[in-house]
């Protein structure tokens, strides 16, 4: 466990604009630093960096963090390798205040999983056979197909009718499955 104070006294000493620079580059606009934002595709920026603030914040997509969670979401890393490598890059070490219960906790979480995996086994097995779950898949499995079928419908009556051919054939056509053919 990392000590959530460390987590401060880590943030107060590295700058979040060369950390996200590292990454993104960034410009100077006014008292913060901009980019095209990494979360989102854009043209103009609207990704800002604050060096008074220590956060990224993004007005396109709402992104938004300091230099940890930057690390986490662009980096894909986890908590404590973020914060791993910020410490490091402030050369400071991170202290692991592993209080007397963890290894309770840590029993429970591994007995915790191993219920979870079970459970999923369970429901796993359940998809194949209970009749409920057969008729869901069913159902979302017509739903993709109408819906795709509709797009389809679209596009083929629009044809159809520049072909001068019938729409009850252009119908026929896009629907193999759920419209019976003369019926
Ligand atoms: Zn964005």
């Amino acid at each position: 466990m990392i000590p959530n104070d460390f987590i401060q006294t880590l943030l107060a000493r590295v700058d979040i604009v060369s950390v996200v620079d590292r990454y993104v580059p960034l410009k100077k606009a006014g008292a913060n630093f901009a980019a095209c934002c990494p979360f989102h595709t854009e043209k103009t920026p609207s990704f800002t960096v604050s060096p008074s603030k220590q956060f990224y914040h993004c007005f396109g997509c709402g992104a938004h963090g300091t230099a940890v969670g930057f690390l986490m979401e662009y980096g894909g890393k986890s908590f404590p390798d973020a914060v791993e490598e910020l410490a490091r890059d402030a050369g400071l070490d991170v202290p692991r205040a592993e209080s007397t219960g963890m290894a309770t906790v840590r029993e429970q979480a591994a007995d915790l999983s191993g219920v979870l995996l079970e459970a999923a086994r369970f429901y796993r097995a359940q998809l194949k056979e209970s009749p409920r779950a057969i008729d869901y898949r069913r159902w979302l499995q017509l739903s993709l197909t109408t819906r795709t079928g509709r797009w389809r419908l679209r596009a083929w009556s629009s044809r159809a009718k520049a072909a001068n051919a019938t729409t009850a054939f252009a119908i026929a056509s896009c629907f193999p499955f759920t419209i019976p053919v003369g019926g």
